[in-house]
């Protein structure tokens, strides 16, 4: 995967900002919520989707778009497990 792809617009869903800004999306984590730069507004990522880049961005977010499974975050506490051993 190129970096480019890791590259995400997040387009602000407060009504009245709809701000752009370009954010890189981690890969080793899912991001659960943003700030807005333009109106300071954090912004949780919508119910249902796995990440603030599923619900807010112009792509979706890195294990979205590859064949891996989704986020460590909502991984099973026996596959935490397996990995912490
Ligand atoms: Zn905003």
């Amino acid at each position: 995967m190129n970096s480019n792809a890791l590259l995400a617009t997040l387009i602000c869903p407060n009504p009245t900002c709809q701000h752009q800004q370009s954010v890189m999306m981690p890969t080793t984590f899912c991001q659960l919520s943003y700030t807005c730069e333009a109106c300071s507004m954090t912004h949780a990522h919508k119910r249902g989707d796995c990440c603030v880049f599923c619900s807010y961005a112009d792509k979706p977010c890195p294990s979205m778009q590859g064949e891996d499974a989704c986020c460590p975050s909502v991984l099973s506490d026996e596959e935490i497990f397996l990995m912490q051993g």
